[in-house]
């Protein structure tokens, strides 16, 4: 399966993949969950990276003010559509997520789930407390798993990942060029393949990729952006961007430089490594706005972006939240941005108007 056909039907992909692996599927919210803790309980990982235009089940339990992400993944469980999965793991980052955690337990009592619980801060204490919890996890997914597992074979995992995010790394390096040899569109695919696939497949295709990097991708020219935001599940909204004149050449996102920045140590007390790495990189679930802002300028100056868009969820407190002041200190470093709230399905009308006088401006 090609990565257009696994976007198209995700959840069709990953029963497949689970079946003919021969494992439980665990879904998960990939927002500094620790994926490696899933793949070294050899458990199928379900990133909830998935959407839905129809809310008529959803939409007798959970307000239309919560986001479309959380609606979509609770139309798809009430409708018997993700009846294969065999537990949800479910971060307490947003009130649109603590409802549909609770609304999930009253549906269907029987289901097994799993609230991940992230300290919001990164001193001592939240370090030790979230080991705590990230131990805790890890005892939760063996007992889904169908094979043995051990602290050495989790190190055989994060290994894997980090060579993931190695050539992740270094693909994403030569976004720095004049003229980067493939779209931020085909950048986003990639990085959404890399939460579905099994790590192994996704290794290989970016080494293939990686030997043959002239022949992959679309060329593209345009006003150099950074795009920050949480997750999106429709490629048709970066395309939207590039085709309004833009090219980008950066993320601060959950399904981008957040998952690859930097390598996972394996440290002597393993889960104490895993809890440092996930606490270190800025995102609004447990840093200071000032960490976001910081780590945003210097993409934004290593990639030689001229502008910043911000992609927010309608109804997404953590992120809405941290807007105008992240405006406010890009102001100050001179770098323009644009807020441009979405919910899906959206109007591409709409959006694209807003992207291109975006984008005009800056020319
Ligand atoms: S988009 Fe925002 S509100 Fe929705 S699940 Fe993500 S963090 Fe929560």
């Amino acid at each position: 399966m090609n990565i257009d056909d696994l976007l198209n039907d995700p959840i069709q992909y990953v029963k497949k993949t689970a079946q003919s692996c021969g494992r439980n599927v665990v879904a998960f919210f990939p927002v500094g969950v620790p994926i490696e803790l899933i793949h070294a309980a050899n458990l199928q990982q379900f990133p909830l990276i998935i959407m839905s235009e129809d809310f008529s089940a959803a939409d007798a339990y959970m307000h239309t003010f919560a986001c479309s992400l959380s609606r979509s993944v609770l139309q798809k469980f009430l409708s018997g559509d993700l009846d294969f999965v065999k537990a949800f793991i479910i971060p307490d980052i947003c009130d649109s997520l603590w409802s549909l955690y609770n609304i999930v337990k009253l549906t269907d009592p029987n289901r097994k789930l799993y609230l991940f619980h992230y300290p919001p801060k990164k001193d001592d204490k939240s370090l030790n407390y979230f080991k705590g919890e990230i131990i805790k996890l890890w005892e939760f997914l063996k007992e889904l798993s169908l094979s043995q597992s051990s602290e050495e074979i989790l190190k055989d995992s994060i290994t894997k990942f980090n060579e993931q995010r190695k050539l992740l790394r270094k693909l994403n390096n030569m976004r720095k060029s004049n003229s980067p040899p493939f779209s931020g569109t085909d950048f986003f695919k990639l990085m959404l393949a890399a939460f579905f696939m099994p790590v192994e497949h996704h290794i290989d295709m970016l080494n293939s990729i990686l030997g043959n990097i002239e022949k992959w991708g679309t060329k593209k020219e345009g006003v150099r952006l950074l795009v920050s935001g949480h997750m999106v599940e429709n490629v048709a909204l970066i395309e939207l961007i590039e085709e309004s004149g833009g090219l980008i050449v950066a993320d601060d996102m959950d399904i981008g430089s957040r998952h690859f920045s930097q390598d996972l140590a394996v440290r002597k007390d393993i889960f104490a490594g895993i809890a440092e790495h996930y606490l270190m990189t800025p995102s609004p679930y447990r840093h200071s706005v000032e960490d976001r802002a910081e780590y945003i300028l210097k993409l934004a100056k290593e990639f030689d972006a001229s502008g910043v868009i911000f992609l927010i969820r309608k109804f997404c407190d953590p992120y809405l939240f941290d807007y105008p002041i992240l405006r406010r200190m890009l102001e100050e470093e001179g770098i323009p941005s644009l807020l441009l709230e979405y919910e899906f399905p959206f109007s591409a009308a709409i959006l694209r108007n807003r992207v291109e006088a975006f984008i005009e401006m800056l020319r």
